[in-house]
């Protein structure tokens, strides 16, 4: 029998969830999901010393927010496997510290900060391992009297990295990866106060919560061999690994860091996020007007191609489509051009209705449902996001107050007067005035007077709507009504600009 998928992300709450995080927990919830598999929350908070007050709170927000439902984990979830949250699991973690201790994979050690800087100032290349342990202070290099005389004094548990050993595992997304034990130190993976570092919690709570893949940021890929020596020690079997793809700055060109997003002014984040001790704000796609399907949908195709043409995805397509073997190893380039065009297409998906909702709480105006709906429907056509709708539609509302220069400069002619003014007074004598009839009135007036199309057109819009360019022309007027259209068409473009 097969077993059951189970994949698990494991944030630690350090500050706001990021972009690279949030991608890594898509991934994680597809590939559940496509597997039929379980997708759990952990928090990994053993490092309290990084602790920011929120940001469980604002990973879990940030999570719904996206429709990246966790089926296992902390808070209200439910599940067989918790305390999801490892600061509840020490007792767990010292029970399985001491069988590595018992078993000689692990040792204690009593050196202080300062002996260590010593030796780091010494050599900035030292490392606690094979050829300098027995040179330090612990239970490997003292006599047992010594270590006697120092029991009451703190110490740290380190694990004790083989001399000339070879690591070996296989990456889902890297194939193949090889690592000598030379390369590595004897990392801390217990701590003085009691509580294990990462390496050891994350190690445990895999194999105890029965996790059959770990997918997770590059940036952990050189910490795997150690988490493949301890399954060994444990004798456990060890999850399958894989290890995303990193994201990069737009230009391509480095790491995608929290801070390049304010820098370059546009989101790293999911939500808003203050930070609780600087009171400084870093902005959210939420809050700058994506839509969740359009961000994840953006964040699929960070690493993950379906191989076809395809890019227009729901979060329900990307569960069926999604597989780790379609993730690439280069990064992926942080481009927040191709995030706009995301959200400008799944706001064509939005029912006008909700559109309609998001402008009432917006503008004031005196238009009925069935007029709003029409606007949605014409404007989401051409926006990327919610709130250019009322931006680039204002002239639904109002009569416009500005027009376009540049299209005045370039496009009214000495004949516009004279063609507005005609065409006005056709239109004038429409009674049932629909787009049909004025498209048709329009079409007749310029044939039989061989008047360019766009030239007639483009001097009636700027009368209508003040742009160069905007929805059916015709529609719009329709919307806008007789009297006003009309109205519109008598005014005066201001001298000032009028060529
Ligand atoms: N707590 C780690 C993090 O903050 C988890 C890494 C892993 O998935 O193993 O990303």
């Amino acid at each position: 029998m097969n077993q059951k998928i189970r994949v698990r992300f494991a944030p630690s709450p350090t500050g706001p969830l990021h972009i690279g995080g949030l991608r890594t927990a898509l991934y994680n919830y597809l590939y559940a999901k496509k597997m039929g598999g379980d997708f759990i929350l952990r928090i990994e908070d053993t490092d309290q010393k990084r602790f920011v007050k929120g940001a469980e709170d604002y990973i879990i927000e940030a999570l719904s927010w996206c429709g990246i439902n966790p089926s296992e984990g902390i808070g209200t979830l439910k599940g067989d496997f918790g305390p999801y949250k490892q600061s509840e699991r020490s007792e767990i973690y010292k029970e399985y510290v001491a069988k590595l201790i018992e078993s000689g994979f692990a040792y204690l050690a009593y050196d202080s900060a300062e002996e260590l800087n010593e030796q780091r100032e010494k050599n900035p290349n030292w490392k606690y391992d094979a050829q300098s342990r027995m040179h330090m202070k612990n239970t490997l290099s003292l006599s047992s009297d010594q270590v006697e005389t120092l029991k009451k004094e703190p110490y740290v548990v380190r694990i004790k990295i083989p001399e000339e050993r070879t690591f070996r595992f296989s990456d889902t997304i890297r194939g193949e990866v090889s690592i000598d034990s030379s390369t590595m130190d004897d990392k801390v993976i217990f701590k003085s106060d009691g509580l294990p570092t990462y390496h050891l919690a994350n190690v445990v709570d895999d194999h105890l919560m029965q996790i059959t893949d770990v997918i997770r940021g590059e940036e952990w890929l050189s910490s795997t061999p150690l988490h493949v020596f301890l399954y060994d020690c444990f004798g456990w079997t060890k999850p399958r690994f894989s290890h995303l793809p990193l994201l990069l700055k737009p230009t391509g060109k480095g790491k995608l860091s929290k801070r390049d997003g304010d820098k370059m002014g546009f989101p790293v984040f999911p939500l808003d996020w203050v930070d609780p001790n600087t009171a400084d704000r870093s902005m959210g796609f939420k809050e700058q007007g994506y839509l969740p399907e359009a961000l994840v949908n953006f964040l699929a195709f960070l690493g993950w191609n379906p191989g076809t043409e395809k890019e227009l995805y729901s979060l329900e397509e990307l569960c069926k489509d999604f597989s780790l073997q379609r993730v690439g190893k280069s990064g992926a380039r942080f481009d927040i051009e191709k995030a706009k065009w995301f959200n400008g297409q799944h706001i064509k998906n939005i029912p006008p209705k909700e559109i309609v909702t998001y402008i009432q709480d917006k503008i004031n105006h005196s238009l009925d449902q069935i007029q709003l709906e029409a606007i949605a429907t014409l404007m989401k056509e051409r926006v990327q996001f919610l709130d250019q709708i009322i931006e680039k539609g204002d002239f639904f509302f109002s009569a416009p107050e500005e027009f376009d220069e540049k299209t005045i400069r370039k496009k009214w002619k000495e004949d516009s007067p004279k063609i507005v003014s005609d065409l006005s007074a056709i239109f004038k004598k429409i009674e049932v005035f629909k787009a049909e009839s004025l498209k048709a009135e329009f079409e007749s007036y310029i044939a039989k007077h061989d008047i360019g199309f766009s030239k007639a057109l483009i001097a009636l819009r700027i009368l209508i709507t003040g742009k160069g360019s905007g929805p059916d022309l015709f529609k719009c007027m329709e919307l806008i009504g007789k009297q006003e259209s009309i109205e519109r068409l008598q005014t005066k473009i201001p001298t000032a600009i009028a060529p």
